[in-house]
Protein backbone atom coordinates (compact mmCIF):
# COMPACT_ATOMS: atom_id res chain seq x y z
CA UNK A 1 0.00 0.00 0.00
CA UNK A 2 1.30 3.31 -0.55
CA UNK A 3 2.37 5.82 2.13
CA UNK A 4 0.97 9.17 2.27
CA UNK A 5 2.83 12.06 3.12
CA UNK A 6 1.57 14.81 1.36
CA UNK A 7 -1.27 17.27 2.38
CA UNK A 8 -4.61 16.72 1.33
CA UNK A 9 -6.34 19.73 0.32
CA UNK A 10 -9.85 20.16 -1.94
CA UNK A 11 -9.39 16.00 -2.41
CA UNK A 12 -6.20 16.73 -3.94
CA UNK A 13 -2.36 15.20 -2.30
CA UNK A 14 -0.40 17.75 -2.41
CA UNK A 15 3.08 18.96 -1.91
CA UNK A 16 4.21 21.03 1.40
CA UNK A 17 6.08 23.67 1.85
CA UNK A 18 8.92 21.42 3.65
CA UNK A 19 9.06 18.61 5.50
CA UNK A 20 8.99 16.95 8.70
CA UNK A 21 10.88 13.52 9.84
CA UNK A 22 8.93 10.64 11.27
CA UNK A 23 10.62 8.62 13.54
CA UNK A 24 10.47 5.44 14.70
CA UNK A 25 10.76 5.20 18.20
CA UNK A 26 11.97 1.77 18.75
CA UNK A 27 15.11 2.17 16.86
CA UNK A 28 15.21 6.62 16.37
CA UNK A 29 15.34 5.70 12.51
CA UNK A 30 13.57 7.92 9.99
CA UNK A 31 10.47 6.05 8.69
CA UNK A 32 9.18 8.66 6.47
CA UNK A 33 9.44 12.83 5.69
CA UNK A 34 5.66 14.29 5.72
CA UNK A 35 4.77 17.38 4.09
CA UNK A 36 4.24 20.43 5.95
CA UNK A 37 1.58 23.75 5.35
CA UNK A 38 2.70 27.01 4.98
CA UNK A 39 0.13 29.89 6.01
CA UNK A 40 -1.13 30.03 2.01
CA UNK A 41 -2.15 25.97 2.39
CA UNK A 42 -3.53 25.92 5.56
CA UNK A 43 -5.55 29.29 4.17
CA UNK A 44 -6.10 26.90 1.15
CA UNK A 45 -6.97 24.12 3.23
CA UNK A 46 -10.24 26.53 5.07
CA UNK A 47 -11.16 27.65 1.44
CA UNK A 48 -11.65 24.32 0.40
CA UNK A 49 -13.64 23.47 3.70
CA UNK A 50 -15.91 26.67 3.51
CA UNK A 51 -16.71 26.20 -0.51
CA UNK A 52 -17.66 22.75 -0.38
CA UNK A 53 -19.78 23.11 2.89
CA UNK A 54 -23.06 24.35 1.45
CA UNK A 55 -23.53 21.35 -0.65
CA UNK A 56 -22.01 18.62 2.34
CA UNK A 57 -24.48 20.00 4.75
CA UNK A 58 -27.04 19.57 2.37
CA UNK A 59 -26.10 16.09 1.00
CA UNK A 60 -28.90 13.44 2.17
CA UNK A 61 -28.06 12.21 5.64
CA UNK A 62 -27.86 8.32 3.86
CA UNK A 63 -25.25 9.06 1.63
CA UNK A 64 -23.35 10.86 4.17
CA UNK A 65 -23.88 7.73 6.22
CA UNK A 66 -22.99 5.02 3.69
CA UNK A 67 -19.80 7.04 2.79
CA UNK A 68 -18.78 6.30 6.49
CA UNK A 69 -19.89 3.12 6.10
CA UNK A 70 -18.21 2.34 3.40
CA UNK A 71 -14.91 3.80 5.27
CA UNK A 72 -15.43 1.66 8.33
CA UNK A 73 -15.15 -1.50 5.81
CA UNK A 74 -12.53 0.12 4.30
CA UNK A 75 -10.19 0.58 7.36
CA UNK A 76 -11.37 -3.22 9.09
CA UNK A 77 -10.42 -4.31 5.65
CA UNK A 78 -6.71 -3.12 5.94
CA UNK A 79 -6.21 -3.24 9.83
CA UNK A 80 -2.75 -4.80 9.99
CA UNK A 81 -1.21 -2.56 7.71
CA UNK A 82 -2.73 0.55 9.70
CA UNK A 83 -1.73 -1.31 12.89
CA UNK A 84 1.34 -1.79 11.64
CA UNK A 85 2.03 1.83 10.97
CA UNK A 86 0.99 2.98 13.76
CA UNK A 87 3.33 0.72 16.04
CA UNK A 88 5.88 2.16 13.39
CA UNK A 89 5.34 5.62 14.48
CA UNK A 90 4.04 5.71 17.82
CA UNK A 91 6.25 2.57 19.15
CA UNK A 92 3.13 1.04 20.68
CA UNK A 93 3.22 -2.82 20.35
CA UNK A 94 1.38 -4.67 17.51
CA UNK A 95 -1.75 -6.19 19.47
CA UNK A 96 -2.26 -2.66 21.20
CA UNK A 97 -2.39 -0.95 17.59
CA UNK A 98 -4.59 -3.38 16.53
CA UNK A 99 -7.13 -2.98 19.06
CA UNK A 100 -6.83 0.69 18.12
CA UNK A 101 -7.15 0.29 14.51
CA UNK A 102 -10.42 -2.16 15.19
CA UNK A 103 -11.72 1.03 17.76
CA UNK A 104 -11.22 3.76 15.83
CA UNK A 105 -13.57 1.67 12.69
CA UNK A 106 -15.87 1.66 15.34
CA UNK A 107 -16.50 5.65 14.91
CA UNK A 108 -17.21 5.40 11.50
CA UNK A 109 -19.90 2.50 12.11
CA UNK A 110 -21.20 4.11 14.97
CA UNK A 111 -21.42 7.64 13.31
CA UNK A 112 -22.49 6.18 9.63
CA UNK A 113 -25.87 4.88 12.24
CA UNK A 114 -26.67 8.12 14.12
CA UNK A 115 -25.87 10.56 10.92
CA UNK A 116 -29.98 9.30 10.31
CA UNK A 117 -31.01 9.85 13.26
CA UNK A 118 -30.76 13.40 14.32
CA UNK A 119 -33.47 14.15 16.37
CA UNK A 120 -35.52 17.12 16.55
CA UNK A 121 -38.61 18.25 18.03
CA UNK A 122 -42.34 19.74 17.85
CA UNK A 123 -44.62 21.00 20.37
CA UNK A 124 -47.10 23.38 21.60
CA UNK A 125 -45.92 26.04 23.18
CA UNK A 126 -46.91 26.05 27.45
CA UNK A 127 -49.23 29.41 26.52
CA UNK A 128 -50.35 27.60 23.75
CA UNK A 129 -49.76 31.28 21.06
CA UNK A 130 -46.96 29.09 18.80
CA UNK A 131 -45.35 25.91 18.00
CA UNK A 132 -42.07 25.32 19.15
CA UNK A 133 -39.81 23.47 16.44
CA UNK A 134 -36.51 22.30 17.07
CA UNK A 135 -33.84 21.31 15.00
CA UNK A 136 -30.16 20.96 14.28
CA UNK A 137 -27.94 21.98 11.62
CA UNK A 138 -24.00 21.77 10.46
CA UNK A 139 -22.09 24.19 12.46
CA UNK A 140 -19.02 24.23 9.59
CA UNK A 141 -15.70 24.18 8.75
CA UNK A 142 -14.56 22.07 11.78
CA UNK A 143 -11.05 22.31 12.69
CA UNK A 144 -9.86 18.41 14.09
CA UNK A 145 -6.43 18.84 15.90
CA UNK A 146 -5.72 15.35 17.23
CA UNK A 147 -2.32 14.06 19.97
CA UNK A 148 0.10 11.37 19.08
CA UNK A 149 -1.40 8.47 21.43
CA UNK A 150 -4.22 7.13 19.61
CA UNK A 151 -3.39 7.97 15.65
CA UNK A 152 -6.07 6.46 14.65
CA UNK A 153 -8.59 6.65 16.79
CA UNK A 154 -8.49 10.38 17.98
CA UNK A 155 -9.08 11.60 13.87
CA UNK A 156 -12.27 8.39 12.96
CA UNK A 157 -13.77 9.87 16.89
CA UNK A 158 -13.52 13.35 15.48
CA UNK A 159 -14.04 12.81 11.63
CA UNK A 160 -17.14 10.18 12.19
CA UNK A 161 -19.27 12.71 13.87
CA UNK A 162 -17.97 15.98 12.15
CA UNK A 163 -18.75 13.83 8.69
CA UNK A 164 -22.25 12.46 9.89
CA UNK A 165 -23.64 15.83 11.06
CA UNK A 166 -22.84 17.29 7.93
CA UNK A 167 -19.54 19.71 8.85
CA UNK A 168 -16.52 20.23 6.54
CA UNK A 169 -13.65 19.21 8.36
CA UNK A 170 -9.30 20.05 8.24
CA UNK A 171 -7.83 17.74 10.39
CA UNK A 172 -4.30 18.79 11.86
CA UNK A 173 -2.91 15.61 13.33
CA UNK A 174 0.19 15.51 15.60
CA UNK A 175 3.81 15.95 14.11
CA UNK A 176 4.91 12.55 15.88
CA UNK A 177 2.68 10.36 14.54
CA UNK A 178 1.01 12.09 10.82
CA UNK A 179 1.02 8.85 8.61
CA UNK A 180 -1.92 6.94 10.68
CA UNK A 181 -3.95 9.98 10.55
CA UNK A 182 -3.11 10.33 6.43
CA UNK A 183 -3.64 6.86 5.51
CA UNK A 184 -7.17 7.43 7.52
CA UNK A 185 -7.67 10.39 4.91
CA UNK A 186 -7.17 8.40 2.63
CA UNK A 187 -9.57 5.34 3.09
CA UNK A 188 -12.19 8.58 3.16
CA UNK A 189 -10.69 9.19 -0.07
CA UNK A 190 -11.51 6.30 -1.83
CA UNK A 191 -14.51 5.47 0.29
CA UNK A 192 -16.14 8.50 -1.59
CA UNK A 193 -15.91 11.89 0.11
CA UNK A 194 -16.18 14.40 -2.08
CA UNK A 195 -13.93 17.28 -2.66
CA UNK A 196 -13.25 19.73 0.06
CA UNK A 197 -15.07 18.19 3.32
CA UNK A 198 -11.71 16.21 4.51
CA UNK A 199 -8.90 17.99 4.32
CA UNK A 200 -5.41 17.56 6.00
CA UNK A 201 -2.64 20.17 6.72
CA UNK A 202 0.49 20.05 9.05
CA UNK A 203 1.45 23.26 9.64
CA UNK A 204 5.14 23.86 10.16
CA UNK A 205 4.51 25.62 13.46
CA UNK A 206 1.70 24.75 15.07
CA UNK A 207 1.25 27.37 17.27
CA UNK A 208 1.26 30.46 15.39
CA UNK A 209 -0.25 28.98 11.99
CA UNK A 210 -2.91 27.16 14.41
CA UNK A 211 -4.00 30.80 15.61
CA UNK A 212 -4.47 32.21 12.37
CA UNK A 213 -6.68 29.27 11.19
CA UNK A 214 -9.09 29.89 14.73
CA UNK A 215 -8.82 34.00 13.94
CA UNK A 216 -10.28 33.20 10.15
CA UNK A 217 -14.16 33.58 10.48
CA UNK A 218 -14.79 30.80 7.98
CA UNK A 219 -13.44 28.29 10.59
CA UNK A 220 -16.65 27.83 13.09
CA UNK A 221 -15.53 24.79 15.15
CA UNK A 222 -12.64 23.19 17.10
CA UNK A 223 -12.14 19.75 18.11
CA UNK A 224 -9.24 19.45 20.62
CA UNK A 225 -8.15 16.30 21.80
CA UNK A 226 -4.34 16.79 23.68
CA UNK A 227 -2.85 18.15 26.97
CA UNK A 228 -4.94 20.18 28.95
CA UNK A 229 -1.97 23.11 29.13
CA UNK A 230 -2.62 23.57 24.81
CA UNK A 231 -6.16 22.81 25.57
CA UNK A 232 -6.23 26.24 27.77
CA UNK A 233 -4.28 28.09 24.95
CA UNK A 234 -6.71 26.94 22.31
CA UNK A 235 -9.79 27.79 24.62
CA UNK A 236 -7.96 31.71 24.74
CA UNK A 237 -7.28 31.67 21.21
CA UNK A 238 -11.20 30.44 20.11
CA UNK A 239 -12.43 33.37 22.16
CA UNK A 240 -11.87 35.79 19.82
CA UNK A 241 -14.03 34.77 17.22
CA UNK A 242 -16.11 32.67 19.74
CA UNK A 243 -15.15 29.73 17.91
CA UNK A 244 -17.47 26.81 19.58
CA UNK A 245 -14.74 24.02 21.09
CA UNK A 246 -15.05 20.92 22.06
CA UNK A 247 -11.95 19.76 24.74
CA UNK A 248 -11.07 16.00 25.21
CA UNK A 249 -7.87 16.85 27.71
CA UNK A 250 -5.45 15.09 30.05
CA UNK A 251 -6.28 12.94 32.67
CA UNK A 252 -4.95 11.35 36.33
CA UNK A 253 -7.61 8.51 36.77
CA UNK A 254 -7.52 7.09 39.85
CA UNK A 255 -7.72 3.10 40.38
CA UNK A 256 -9.50 2.78 43.88
CA UNK A 257 -9.52 -0.99 45.26
CA UNK A 258 -11.91 -1.09 48.41
CA UNK A 259 -11.56 -3.63 50.98
CA UNK A 260 -13.58 -6.02 49.61
CA UNK A 261 -12.35 -6.61 45.75
CA UNK A 262 -11.76 -9.57 44.29
CA UNK A 263 -7.42 -8.69 44.19
CA UNK A 264 -7.31 -10.95 41.54
CA UNK A 265 -9.49 -9.14 39.04
CA UNK A 266 -8.38 -5.67 40.34
CA UNK A 267 -4.69 -7.06 39.56
CA UNK A 268 -6.64 -7.88 35.97
CA UNK A 269 -8.13 -4.65 35.67
CA UNK A 270 -5.50 -2.68 36.72
CA UNK A 271 -3.09 -3.86 34.34
CA UNK A 272 -5.58 -2.72 31.27
CA UNK A 273 -6.46 0.35 32.97
CA UNK A 274 -2.40 1.40 33.74
CA UNK A 275 -0.98 -0.63 30.30
CA UNK A 276 -3.04 -0.11 27.48
CA UNK A 277 -0.79 1.59 25.20
CA UNK A 278 1.99 1.27 27.25
CA UNK A 279 0.44 3.57 29.59
CA UNK A 280 -0.09 6.09 27.49
CA UNK A 281 -3.19 7.42 27.56
CA UNK A 282 -5.48 9.48 29.02
CA UNK A 283 -7.43 7.40 30.58
CA UNK A 284 -4.78 5.13 31.89
CA UNK A 285 -4.92 4.72 36.15
CA UNK A 286 -2.03 7.48 37.09
CA UNK A 287 -2.66 6.68 40.92
CA UNK A 288 -2.98 3.12 42.11
CA UNK A 289 -5.21 3.64 45.47
CA UNK A 290 -5.23 0.03 47.51
CA UNK A 291 -7.34 -0.53 50.91
CA UNK A 292 -4.57 -1.42 53.65
CA UNK A 293 -6.13 -4.96 53.87
CA UNK A 294 -5.03 -5.99 50.58
CA UNK A 295 -2.37 -3.50 49.72
CA UNK A 296 0.45 -5.92 50.13
CA UNK A 297 -1.44 -9.01 48.34
CA UNK A 298 -2.16 -6.63 45.49
CA UNK A 299 1.01 -4.97 45.16
CA UNK A 300 2.84 -8.41 44.89
CA UNK A 301 0.51 -9.40 42.40
CA UNK A 302 0.13 -6.46 40.14
CA UNK A 303 4.62 -6.13 40.89
CA UNK A 304 4.47 -9.90 38.88
CA UNK A 305 2.21 -8.83 36.40
CA UNK A 306 4.21 -5.86 35.62
CA UNK A 307 7.98 -7.51 35.92
CA UNK A 308 6.41 -10.49 33.40
CA UNK A 309 5.74 -7.96 30.48
CA UNK A 310 8.03 -8.34 27.71
CA UNK A 311 9.41 -4.99 25.94
CA UNK A 312 9.98 -4.70 23.04
CA UNK A 313 9.99 -3.17 19.55
CA UNK A 314 6.27 -2.69 19.02
CA UNK A 315 6.13 -5.24 15.69
CA UNK A 316 8.17 -7.60 17.81
CA UNK A 317 6.43 -11.08 18.32
CA UNK A 318 5.23 -11.35 21.40
CA UNK A 319 5.89 -7.50 22.32
CA UNK A 320 3.61 -6.47 25.22
CA UNK A 321 5.48 -3.02 25.80
CA UNK A 322 6.83 -1.04 23.29
CA UNK A 323 8.91 2.27 23.20
CA UNK A 324 7.28 5.75 23.84
CA UNK A 325 6.34 7.97 21.44
CA UNK A 326 10.08 9.78 21.53
CA UNK A 327 13.25 9.58 23.60
CA UNK A 328 11.78 12.86 25.15
CA UNK A 329 8.24 11.84 25.94
CA UNK A 330 10.28 8.79 27.72
CA UNK A 331 12.47 11.40 29.67
CA UNK A 332 9.82 13.00 30.96
CA UNK A 333 8.52 9.57 32.53
CA UNK A 334 11.88 8.55 34.19
CA UNK A 335 12.91 12.06 35.60
CA UNK A 336 8.65 12.28 37.35
CA UNK A 337 10.10 8.77 38.71
CA UNK A 338 12.90 9.73 39.64
CA UNK A 339 11.40 12.83 41.38
CA UNK A 340 8.86 10.78 42.87
CA UNK A 341 11.69 8.22 44.51
CA UNK A 342 13.48 11.09 45.75
CA UNK A 343 10.33 12.25 47.53
CA UNK A 344 10.23 8.91 49.63
CA UNK A 345 8.68 6.70 47.09
CA UNK A 346 9.36 2.62 47.47
CA UNK A 347 10.71 0.87 43.77
CA UNK A 348 8.94 -2.13 43.26
CA UNK A 349 10.41 -2.73 40.09
CA UNK A 350 11.74 -0.42 36.87
CA UNK A 351 12.61 2.66 37.49
CA UNK A 352 15.68 2.96 35.09
CA UNK A 353 15.81 3.56 31.58
CA UNK A 354 17.72 0.93 29.45
CA UNK A 355 20.77 1.40 27.76
CA UNK A 356 21.16 1.47 23.75
CA UNK A 357 18.88 2.54 21.48
CA UNK A 358 14.96 3.33 21.29
CA UNK A 359 12.55 4.79 23.41
CA UNK A 360 11.89 2.76 26.33
CA UNK A 361 11.33 2.66 29.69
CA UNK A 362 10.30 -0.48 31.88
CA UNK A 363 7.26 -1.26 33.40
CA UNK A 364 7.56 0.91 37.12
CA UNK A 365 6.00 -0.25 39.99
CA UNK A 366 6.04 1.91 43.37
CA UNK A 367 4.39 3.24 46.99
CA UNK A 368 4.43 6.76 47.81
CA UNK A 369 2.64 8.54 50.62
CA UNK A 370 0.01 10.81 49.94
CA UNK A 371 1.47 14.26 48.89
CA UNK A 372 4.24 12.90 46.54
CA UNK A 373 4.80 15.04 43.79
CA UNK A 374 4.13 12.09 41.02
CA UNK A 375 0.26 12.04 42.27
CA UNK A 376 0.00 15.74 41.07
CA UNK A 377 1.07 14.72 37.32
CA UNK A 378 0.11 13.00 34.84
CA UNK A 379 2.36 9.78 33.76
CA UNK A 380 2.41 9.25 30.33
CA UNK A 381 4.04 6.16 30.49
CA UNK A 382 4.15 2.76 32.32
CA UNK A 383 4.35 3.61 35.37
CA UNK A 384 1.98 2.64 38.41
CA UNK A 385 2.36 4.74 41.67
CA UNK A 386 0.32 3.18 44.60
CA UNK A 387 -0.83 4.49 47.82
CA UNK A 388 -2.50 3.02 50.66
CA UNK A 389 -5.36 4.11 52.27
CA UNK A 390 -7.89 2.94 55.40
CA UNK A 391 -11.46 4.28 54.76
CA UNK A 392 -13.43 5.14 51.51
CA UNK A 393 -13.93 8.23 52.40
CA UNK A 394 -9.95 8.70 52.25
CA UNK A 395 -9.50 7.34 48.71
CA UNK A 396 -12.53 9.75 47.54
CA UNK A 397 -10.91 12.38 48.86
CA UNK A 398 -7.50 11.41 47.36
CA UNK A 399 -9.13 10.45 43.97
CA UNK A 400 -10.91 13.81 43.95
CA UNK A 401 -7.39 15.85 45.25
CA UNK A 402 -6.70 16.27 41.11
CA UNK A 403 -7.54 18.85 38.88
CA UNK A 404 -8.42 16.19 36.12
CA UNK A 405 -11.37 14.68 36.10
CA UNK A 406 -11.47 12.29 32.96
CA UNK A 407 -12.16 8.61 34.90
CA UNK A 408 -12.03 6.94 37.53
CA UNK A 409 -11.93 2.84 38.47
CA UNK A 410 -13.49 1.21 41.23
CA UNK A 411 -13.48 -2.57 42.01
CA UNK A 412 -15.54 -3.69 45.06
CA UNK A 413 -17.42 -6.92 45.12
CA UNK A 414 -20.62 -4.69 46.84
CA UNK A 415 -22.07 -3.36 43.60
CA UNK A 416 -24.12 -0.86 46.02
CA UNK A 417 -20.77 0.50 47.07
CA UNK A 418 -19.35 0.91 43.93
CA UNK A 419 -21.88 2.82 42.61
CA UNK A 420 -21.80 4.85 45.53
CA UNK A 421 -18.67 5.26 45.00
CA UNK A 422 -18.43 5.90 41.79
CA UNK A 423 -21.25 8.74 42.51
CA UNK A 424 -18.78 10.47 44.61
CA UNK A 425 -16.09 10.86 41.87
CA UNK A 426 -15.40 13.64 40.38
CA UNK A 427 -15.03 12.50 37.03
CA UNK A 428 -17.12 12.40 33.38
CA UNK A 429 -16.57 8.38 33.38
CA UNK A 430 -16.41 5.42 36.10
CA UNK A 431 -15.54 1.96 35.55
CA UNK A 432 -16.64 -0.40 37.92
CA UNK A 433 -14.70 -3.65 37.85
CA UNK A 434 -13.25 -2.69 35.10
CA UNK A 435 -10.16 -1.64 33.13
CA UNK A 436 -11.68 -0.25 30.42
CA UNK A 437 -14.85 1.83 29.46
CA UNK A 438 -14.22 3.55 25.72
CA UNK A 439 -16.58 2.69 23.31
CA UNK A 440 -18.02 4.52 20.36
CA UNK A 441 -21.37 3.79 21.58
CA UNK A 442 -21.32 5.99 24.81
CA UNK A 443 -20.38 9.49 25.55
CA UNK A 444 -16.03 10.12 26.45
CA UNK A 445 -15.18 12.97 28.57
CA UNK A 446 -13.92 14.58 31.34
CA UNK A 447 -15.27 17.68 33.79
CA UNK A 448 -12.93 19.61 35.51
CA UNK A 449 -9.74 20.48 33.37
CA UNK A 450 -10.23 17.25 32.20
CA UNK A 451 -12.17 18.82 28.91
CA UNK A 452 -15.16 20.36 27.33
CA UNK A 453 -17.95 17.76 25.49
CA UNK A 454 -18.24 14.64 24.59
CA UNK A 455 -17.30 12.12 22.22
CA UNK A 456 -18.92 8.95 20.90
CA UNK A 457 -22.43 7.70 22.11
CA UNK A 458 -25.49 9.79 21.23
CA UNK A 459 -23.50 13.18 22.28
CA UNK A 460 -21.23 13.15 20.04
CA UNK A 461 -22.61 14.19 16.81
CA UNK A 462 -23.92 17.16 18.64
CA UNK A 463 -20.34 18.64 19.23
CA UNK A 464 -20.83 19.40 15.32
CA UNK A 465 -24.43 20.47 14.95
CA UNK A 466 -26.29 23.35 16.59
CA UNK A 467 -29.19 23.55 17.96
CA UNK A 468 -31.99 26.12 16.03
CA UNK A 469 -35.42 27.01 17.34
CA UNK A 470 -38.20 28.18 15.00
CA UNK A 471 -41.43 29.49 16.72
CA UNK A 472 -44.02 28.85 14.60
CA UNK A 473 -47.42 31.48 14.53
CA UNK A 474 -50.19 29.07 14.49
P1 LIG B 1 -0.36 18.02 23.02
O1 LIG B 1 1.06 18.35 23.18
O2 LIG B 1 -1.36 18.87 23.70
O3 LIG B 1 -0.63 18.04 21.44
C1 LIG B 1 -1.88 17.70 20.91
C2 LIG B 1 -2.04 18.35 19.54
O4 LIG B 1 -2.02 19.77 19.70
C3 LIG B 1 -0.94 18.01 18.56
O5 LIG B 1 -1.51 17.91 17.27
C4 LIG B 1 -0.03 19.22 18.64
O6 LIG B 1 0.67 19.48 17.46
C5 LIG B 1 -1.04 20.32 18.85
N1 LIG B 1 -0.47 21.52 19.48
C6 LIG B 1 0.51 21.60 20.40
N2 LIG B 1 0.69 22.88 20.76
C7 LIG B 1 -0.18 23.62 20.04
C8 LIG B 1 -0.49 24.99 19.97
N3 LIG B 1 0.16 25.91 20.72
N4 LIG B 1 -1.45 25.40 19.14
C9 LIG B 1 -2.10 24.51 18.39
N5 LIG B 1 -1.87 23.19 18.39
C10 LIG B 1 -0.92 22.74 19.22
O7 LIG B 1 -0.69 16.53 23.44
P2 LIG B 1 0.06 15.19 23.06
O8 LIG B 1 1.35 15.16 23.80
O9 LIG B 1 0.07 14.99 21.58
O10 LIG B 1 -0.95 14.09 23.65
C11 LIG B 1 -0.97 13.72 24.95
C12 LIG B 1 -2.07 14.44 25.71
O11 LIG B 1 -3.33 14.20 25.09
C13 LIG B 1 -2.21 13.92 27.13
O12 LIG B 1 -2.39 15.01 28.00
C14 LIG B 1 -3.49 13.08 27.06
O13 LIG B 1 -4.16 12.92 28.28
C15 LIG B 1 -4.29 13.84 26.07
N6 LIG B 1 -5.33 12.98 25.49
C16 LIG B 1 -6.61 13.16 25.89
C17 LIG B 1 -7.62 12.34 25.40
C18 LIG B 1 -9.04 12.51 25.83
O14 LIG B 1 -9.91 11.96 25.16
N7 LIG B 1 -9.34 13.23 26.89
C19 LIG B 1 -7.29 11.32 24.49
C20 LIG B 1 -5.97 11.16 24.12
C21 LIG B 1 -4.98 12.01 24.62
P3 LIG B 1 2.25 19.25 17.34
O15 LIG B 1 2.45 17.80 17.50
O16 LIG B 1 2.52 19.74 15.98
O17 LIG B 1 2.88 20.06 18.42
Amino acid sequence: MELKTDLYIDGQWVKGSGTLPVYDPSTGEVIANVATADDAQCDAAIDAAHRAFPAWAKTAPRLRSEILRKAFEIMISEADYIAELISRENGKVFSDAKGEVLYAAEFFRWFAEEAVRTPGDFRHSPSGDKRILVTHQPIGVSLLITPWNFPAAMATRKLGPALAAGCTTILKAASETPLTALHVVDILHRAGVPKGVVNFVLPAKSGPQVSKMLHDPRVRNLSFTGSTEVGRILIRESADNVVRTSMELGGNAPFLVLDDANVDEAVKGAMVAKMRNGGAACTAANRILVARNVAEEFTIKFTKAMTDLKVAPGMDAGAQLGASVSVKERNKIAELVDSAVSAGGKLHSGGKSPDGPGAFYPATVLTVEKGNPILGCEVFGPVAPIVIFDTDAEAITLANDTEYGLISYVYSSDLARAIRTAEAMETGMVAINRGVVSDPAAPFGGVKQSGLGREGGFAGIHEFLETKYIGVEI
